[in-house]
């Protein structure tokens, strides 16, 4: 499961772009500006009481407005280099995600955008949890307490590998004798760990998508949120090319287009 729109994540997640206002559906961008970028300068323009053509249009004005693509990257730059950042907004966004728990913890951190989640008292939970690969295997960071350091030799890498893997599924197997007795599935979950997979749908507006964006694709943020904010900050491009492309520059992230 791999396509524009769709990116697997971790060793059992996944996330994919299921809709954004404006819609991608039919969009042809114009000179690296996308409907999304057009939607952000449209809505600026209002304050100097400009309105789009087809508005226009439907209410009989004889006036028209006609802009050069230059003029629309150089508003949206301006715009977002003085934190001019309510037209941002006007675009939105909707994920829906597979994610460990313990990265949803993380996730959910930030407020500005609406979630619905799985929920493990409607029904029972599948055996499914993340186990890090080799490579991610590392020891704690002296320098940042909150982060990862060297790779740690393979055969200590992988005995800690089989451990993850065998407490999850003890865990798991708990949880199952837990629901076998009778016990309220809302009560059994208690005894699996957040390397258990959820689901959830999240919506939100550029301008919060790209804040969450600067933290989480951060090199301190922890690498397995940071696999997820990449690869939605790679989908929010096909919407606002231009806008995802300025923010990748000015904050040193890879796929600058300006
Ligand atoms: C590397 C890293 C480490 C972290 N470590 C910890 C940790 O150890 N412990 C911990 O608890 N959290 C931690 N966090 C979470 C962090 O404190 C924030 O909760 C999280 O990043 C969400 O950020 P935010 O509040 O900017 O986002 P959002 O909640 O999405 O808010 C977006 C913006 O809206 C505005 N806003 C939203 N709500 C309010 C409000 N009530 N009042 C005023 N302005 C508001 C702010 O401008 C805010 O930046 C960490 C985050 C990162 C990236």
């Amino acid at each position: 499961m791999s396509g524009p729109f769709t990116t697997r994540v971790l060793d059992h997640g996944f996330v994919h772009l299921r809709d954004s206002m404006p819609s991608l559906t039919g969009q042809k961008p114009v000179e690296g500006l996308g409907r999304g970028d057009f939607r952000i300068e449209e809505a600026a323009r209002v304050s100097t009481s400009h309105l789009p053509n087809d508005v226009l249009n439907e209410i009989g004005s004889e006036r028209e407005e006609t802009r050069a693509p230059e003029q629309t990257k150089k508003l949206i730059k301006y715009m977002f280099d003085h934190e001019h950042a309510t037209p941002f907004e006007q675009v939105k966004l909707t994920f829906v995600a597979k994610l460990p728990i313990f990265v949803a913890r993380q996730w959910i951190r930030h407020r500005a955008g609406a979630f619905n989640e799985q929920s493990a008292r409607y029904s029972k939970l599948p055996c499914e949890f993340y186990v890090p690969p080799l490579e991610r295997m590392q020891s704690q960071s002296t320098s940042n307490k909150q982060g990862s350091a060297e790779q740690l030799t393979e055969i200590m890498a992988k005995g800690m590998q089989d451990l993850i893997h065998r407490s999850a599924g003890r865990a798991y197997d708990e949880y199952e004798s837990l629901l076998a007795n009778g016990l309220t599935r809302e009560l059994a979950r208690m005894v699996l760990p957040t390397n258990f997979y959820t689901e959830w749908y999240w919506s939100t507006d550029l301008r919060n998508f790209l804040g969450f964006c600067k933290l989480r694709c951060d090199s301190h943020a922890q690498y397995e949120i940071r696999v997820y904010a990449n690869a939605m900050l790679e989908m929010a491009r096909a919407v606002a090319p231009y806008t995802v492309g300025l923010f990748c520059e000015r904050h040193g992230f890879g796929g600058a287009n300006v």
